[in-house]
């Protein structure tokens, strides 16, 4: 990957895959990426690049629209923190023995996690309450999902995966980020397809698209609310 810039646009360029065409995308940190085809020089692409300038223009301004939605959280009473869609209120209590928990339809942190780790300690027991609550339902909507696919998997992990919202390893273990358990069910189940669909297509073409529908007709909307939604699925 090397870093480029033509006019006032900075992209990383990925050279050297097999595609024909060139394909450019903005990705979910705002970086735009280009792929270009092994044959073409860096100039050949920068033209291309040039060429495209109006739709990054546009696609950079619609990226900052949507991450303008983004929210700053405090760790104080009252806050609301998101779980499978809904919204929870947040008190900070005493004499709690697990970190964080969710009861009586709020958050609860244990205000020892605050006096002595400060926001980032809070911050982890978020993190760590979305991934033990993710790794059970990945693993059942996995279960449920893959024999309607009708592909097998080696299993789930539920981790941190920065700008992405999961992967589907080589190894057949599925990755999710923790994050994801911040959304609404419908749109947890439409990564657990898109994901199981991967071992059937490793890319996102018509063929693709095709096998995703066959199990969930309704994608386009659920892709499309993650699309608009996913910057404030965060802390
Ligand atoms: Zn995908």
């Amino acid at each position: 990957m090397s870093a480029r810039r033509v006019r006032d646009i900075e992209y990383q360029l990925l050279s050297g895959s097999p595609r024909k065409t060139t394909d450019i995308v903005i990705e979910r940190d705002g970086r735009v990426v280009v792929r270009s085809p092994a044959s073409y020089t860096a100039e050949q692409v920068d033209a291309v690049v040039e060429s495209k300038r109006m739709w990054i223009y546009r696609n950079l301004a619609e990226w900052r629209d949507l991450n303008a939605s983004a929210v700053v959280r405090e760790w104080v009473n009252g806050e609301t923190f998101l779980y499978l869609g809904s919204a929870y209120r947040l008190s900070l209590v005493s004499q709690q023995d697990v970190p964080l928990q969710l009861k009586e339809g709020g958050f609860c942190l244990s205000r020892d996690v605050i006096e002595r780790g400060g926001t980032a300690a809070a911050r982890m027991a978020f993190e760590r309450f979305y991934t033990n609550k993710g790794q059970q339902r990945f693993h059942d909507r996995v279960n449920y999902y893959a024999p309607k696919v009708g592909v097998g998997t080696a299993g789930i992990k539920v981790k941190d995966m920065g700008y992405r919202w999961a992967s589907c390893g080589r190894s057949g273990i599925l990755n999710f980020h923790w994050k994801c358990m911040m959304a609404p069910p419908k749109i947890v189940d439409y990564i657990v397809v898109h994901e199981l669909c991967h071992f059937h297509h490793r890319h996102h073409g018509d063929e693709f698209w095709n096998e995703v529908d066959k199990v969930m007709p309704d994608w386009r909307e659920r892709k499309e609310w993650l699309r608009k939604q996913g910057a404030s699925l965060d802390l």
